[in-house]
Formats: C-alpha cells, structure tokens, sequence
C-alpha cells in the first residue's frame, strides 16, 4: 500500500523502509543509488520526498520524449479502457498500424515485436541463423547486446558472460570495434551475421570512425554475411535522427530496437530489410505487439514528431558537448557523443562524480569505470543543460 505522507521524520522512515525492503526481497545486484523515485515529469524526476532531479540516466536512454508524456499517458489510458491484451493469434488494428508506422520510420520492410532489447537481439540472432543456414557471429569488443544466453554470447564484457560460459553460440568472434579489416578476417564460412552499435552504449558511448559502418557493409555484401545493427539504445531520435544509421548511410538487414520505443512503456522489436522474415513457427512472443505497447510506441512516435525531438537532441545535444568542451578541466579526458547521447570521459573511476552530482540534483551514470553517460531526456531545455554542466564542473 503506497499512502502519501508530508512529515520529514516520516518520510525518512519511509525512505529506510522501502530500501530495506527491497533489498530483502527482490532478487538483484543493480548496486542500487540511495534514491526512492516516484515521481517524473519532461526531464524531472522526484523523490519519495518531493526532491527533484534533473535526469540524465533517461531510464537509461529510455525516456526520450520525456517522463510521462501526456501524448503517451493519454493514449495508454484510452488503449485501456479498450483492450490489454490478447493473443497473437489474431489481429489488432492498433498493431497493424504500429508496425506501418515502424517501416517507415526505419525504412525497412517488416517488423517483429517482443518486449525488451535482449529479446530483440535474440529475435535479430535467430532471423540471421534461420534465413543463412550458417550460426556464428562476429561482434566487436566492448559491446553490449543484453543479458539473456543468445544476446549474451555477442555481449564481449567478462564480467556479465564468464559466469555463463559456454554461451548458445560458442562461436562468436569479437574483433576491436571501428576496425573494417579485423571484420573481413573473422568472418568464416559459417558467419551468419556481423552484429554492432552504431555508438556503443555501455562500451563508454564509443563512435566509430566515419567510414567504418559503410566498409562493413561492404564486406557483409562481398562475404554474403548478413548485417545487424544494434540500436536500443541510439534509436528514436537519442543521437539526433531517428535511428544512428542514418548518420552514417548505411543501411543493415537486419535492426533491434528497444528503450525508447513505447516513451517508457516496455517494448522491442526488430525490423529487416525486403525478403527477410521468420517461416510459420520459428519465432513468436505471448506479449510482443501487445496493444498497450502498441499504444505507447504509436504515442511516443507522434510525440518525437509533434515536439520536433529530433531537432532538439541534434540542437541541444550540439550546445551540451559544446558546454561541457568548455569545462577546461584537466581531469577530462574526452567529451564525445552524437546528439543527445554524450560521454564524458575522466582520468578516475566517476561513482563518486555520480554521487556529488545526485546530492546536488542530477543523475548520472557511469557506463565504463571512467565514463559518465549524460542520456537525458530530448526534452531537457538549455537552462536545465546549464545547470547540470555546472554541477559536474563543480564536481
Ligand atoms: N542492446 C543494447 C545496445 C543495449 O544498450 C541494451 C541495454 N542496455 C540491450 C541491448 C539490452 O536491452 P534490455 O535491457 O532491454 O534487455
């Protein structure tokens, strides 16, 4: 029972209570920040205690059109009203459009819906073995694809795929990522596919070199070897257009997308190119398409377009690195990024960076041991990019 209590003292005692709650009863290791979130609106979330924070975790480059935006709540509530759920084995209108609405947005022919960026990696996984015949990958070092045993077997850091060993495929080659030539030599006679992050998110917001993503291409095309992008995390406007293949001009066969899609409600999906597609039974989802995300994403989409987010990730997202450039600190390494995805990397481990920042009203976090990750919502205003550059100067 959630009940809405105003008294300091109280509010403390609620606080312990939840964090001592959870930590006895839901089975995890996130290394939870001390924070109680109930609240979330445009680039703001609030504390149990009505503290606010400027967001730039984003659900992890989830929330970019914002929390709760009333496009997106309006259109959950109506869907249900109407209908939660039903199964695959019929139509929806409502997935229908979604899925019209997908193809163009991604300019790809066809799309298959699940529930979460891993998900959408194993459906990517399975497209690429069932329609080459042929099971191993080739994926780069640093990379990050999801945590279920298929996603896992491309995903290269020790510590999430050690304990698990052997992955499904034992077959995957990883190779230094922005290097087209350690492509064309792993690649075998049984590569099914070559899958990689336009930007690597969790690898420490990496971009390639301008021209590695059009050479793999190439390479894909002269070997027959099918090409997956990855973009849950750089899709839906995050790096300044909707999907970061678009910067590069490259176009893969087969693309994942997650995050963004439902503006905070839980979807994944894939999207592939003419003549790709699972036969009758190879793959399925009891939730994926479900009208509720269904609605959301619908929803979500026409928030990018109505609130022109591309526009604005490209823009403010100019105008953040541009700041943040500017801190003039030794301590900074680098600042990269594209659009509204941005890395700053520092010359010491950033949990502590994460903590001062929280304390004074921003979240970040750290997607390597020395890389803050700013993913903020595409909302976020320049007043709200001042205030969170000042007080990772400070920090
Ligand atoms: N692919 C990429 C590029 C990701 O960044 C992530 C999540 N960080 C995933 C896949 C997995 O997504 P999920 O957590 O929704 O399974």
């Amino acid at each position: 029972m959630i009940e809405n209590i105003t008294d300091p003292q109280d509010l403390q005692a609620k606080y312990d209570s939840v964090i001592e709650k959870d930590s006895k009863y839901v089975m995890q290791n996130y290394g939870r920040q001390p924070l109680v979130l109930s609240k979330g609106k445009g680039a703001v979330v609030q504390d149990i205690c009505g503290k606010e924070y400027i967001d730039c975790v984003a659900g992890i480059a989830v929330n970019n059109v914002g929390h709760c935006h009333p496009i997106v709540v309006r259109a959950i509530k109506a869907q249900a009203e109407e209908l939660l759920h039903v199964s695959n084995l019929y139509y929806t209108e409502i997935q229908a459009e979604l899925a019209e609405t997908l193809v163009s947005v991604t300019g790809m022919e066809r799309v298959f819906f699940c529930n979460s960026g891993s998900e959408a990696v194993e459906a990517a996984m399975k497209l690429a073995r069932v329609a080459s015949g042929k099971s191993a990958f080739v994926a780069a070092e640093h990379s990050f694809h999801g945590r279920t045993i298929g996603a896992l077997s491309v995903t290269h850091k020790s510590m999430y795929r050690d304990p698990f060993m052997p992955p499904v495929s034992s077959e995957t080659a990883f190779v230094p990522y922005s290097d087209a030539d350690a492509i064309r030599k792993a690649i075998s006679q049984n590569t099914a596919a070559v899958i990689l992050e336009p930007i690597q998110g969790e690898g420490g917001v990496k971009i390639p070199n301008p021209e590695y993503l059009k050479e793999v291409r190439e390479i894909c095309d002269e070997t027959g070897t099918f090409l997956i992008f990855d973009e849950v995390q750089t899709g839906f406007g995050r790096t300044g257009t909707w999907f970061c293949k678009e910067q590069f001009g490259v176009e893969p066969d087969i693309m994942s997308m997650a995050k963004a899609i439902g503006g905070g409600f839980p979807m994944g999906a894939i999207a592939a190119r003419e003549g790709l597609s699972f036969g009758r039974g190879q793959h399925a989802s009891t939730f994926g398409g479900g009208p509720l995300a269904c609605a959301a994403a619908l929803a979500s989409i026409e928030a990018i377009r109505e609130e022109g987010l591309l526009k604005r990730s490209k823009e403010n997202g100019a105008y953040f690195i541009g700041k943040l450039r500017n801190m003039d600190r030794e301590d900074v390494v680098e600042v990269r990024g594209k659009g509204l995805m941005i890395g700053v990397e520092i010359k010491y481990p950033c949990s502590k960076f994460v903590d001062f920042a929280r304390e004074r009203g921003v979240l970040v976090n750290c997607t390597s041991d020395s890389v803050l990750r700013l993913v903020p919502p595409l909302v976020i205003t320049k007043e709200q990019i001042d205030k969170v550059v000042d007080v990772l100067e400070q920090a």
